[in-house]
């Protein structure tokens, strides 16, 4: 006599079997198909979901103030920039890889299918709490980046992304030619509404990545000004308009460096792209002062003079001087004002199939 326990297993390799044949029908790739989240995703559109352990609460993977996780399908990149001079990403590698995935002539390294897999437990969150959320698409190196080996991988990313359209999906790039050549084609028809795309210009010399993202036809473009290393007007770019009035740009995010070598943002710099933004109806988003802090800044930041551990300082040809100090004492404060606009939260039905007492099956 079978066991309820053997009954369930039976119907749950059942449920497996004919979920396989669906993904496999749809062309899913074997590497992302056989992800036993991706089968409950699946399970659930079929209307029949396995029981398993979910999460009820909403969890945060990154300290990245505009995003509520990090996507990574691969690491490694080369630098293109003056704002890349200190990337971070590339400092991470040289710490847990020796360095091996940075570099015109390093290979990129596929992060495992537990990692890709965590979109799936986003997007089942997303589902369970009715609610979007947001998603950094590769903090460890840049999605259009141009390399042979790179353009399976990126057919699996966006397949990933098409499963997942309870997540916003923040694309940013220093790419922004290849953009469009790189997406999907059908994308280039009918552009995903949770995919977002974003360039970084924090340099006068890179403003013409936010020209180029102004022809892609997205719904959403964000432009990221961190590093913003020199004064910039982005006036040209935020004035202009969709056909419904609305900005072309939605977000501005802003910050000073910090880490290894950080390069001093001069304080009207940063007001200058708030101002723009104002004018034109752009959502500002500051992310932090960095690792230098104006002088004009030191009350606004909590801070009632600057600390003891202020280690050099930055004179600025008007007189006025940044000091170096902890970034997290610098804060995020601009003259007192916190600027923490987001790609807003998208609010639908909560899924009663993944609601259970207490949150648990
Ligand atoms: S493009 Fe981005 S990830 Fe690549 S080196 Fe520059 S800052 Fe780092």
């Amino acid at each position: 006599m079978k066991t309820p326990s053997k009954v369930r297993r039976a119907a749950n390799a059942a449920l497996e079997k004919e979920c396989l044949e669906i993904l496999a029908r749809s062309g899913v790739p074997s590497n992302l198909a056989y992800q036993p989240l991706f089968l409950k995703l699946a399970a659930h559109s079929l209307g029949k979901l396995p029981r398993r352990r979910i999460r009820t609460f909403e969890i945060r993977t990154t300290k990245i103030s505009w995003a509520l996780h990090t996507n990574n399908g691969w690491i490694g990149c080369h630098k293109i920039a003056l704002e890349c001079a200190h990337c971070y990403a590339c400092d991470i590698d040289s710490f847990w890889y020796g360095g091996r995935n940075w570099g015109i002539d390093a290979e990129r390294h596929r992060t495992s299918p537990a990692t890709w897999a965590k979109a799936l437990k986003w997007e089942l969150d997303a589902l369970q709490r009715g609610q979007s959320q947001n998603v950094f698409c590769m903090s460890m190196g840049d999605v259009f980046e141009e390399r042979a080996e790179l353009d399976a991988w990126r057919k699996d990313l966006f397949f990933l992304i098409e499963s997942c359209p309870h997540l916003n999906w923040l694309l940013l790039t220093k790419r922004s030619q290849l953009i469009t050549r790189m997406v999907p084609p059908s994308w280039l028809m009918q552009w995903p509404k949770h995919v977002v795309a974003g360039v970084s210009a924090g340099h006068e010399s890179t403003l013409w990545q936010i020209a180029n993202l102004l022809e892609v036809p997205a719904g959403m473009r964000f432009v990221s000004v961190e590093p913003l290393l020199s004064p910039i007007d982005l006036s040209p770019y935020l004035s202009q308009r969709e056909e419904d009035g609305s900005p072309k740009t939605k977000f501005v995010m802003c910050g000073g460096e910090s880490g290894r070598g950080a390069r001093p943002t001069h304080i009207d710099w940063v007001r200058k792209v708030r101002d723009q933004c104002l004018k034109y109806g752009v959502a500002f988003h500051y992310k932090q002062h960095g690792c230098w802090i104006h002088e004009s800044q030191v009350p606004g930041a909590g801070l009632t003079r600057l600390p003891s551990s202020a280690k050099s300082v930055h004179t600025w040809p008007d007189g006025t001087k940044s000091y170096r100090v902890n970034v997290k004492l610098a804060g995020h404060k601009l003259d007192g004002v916190e600027y923490q606009a987001v790609v807003p939260t998208r609010y639908f039905a909560a899924d009663s199939a993944l609601q259970t007492e207490g949150g648990v099956a």
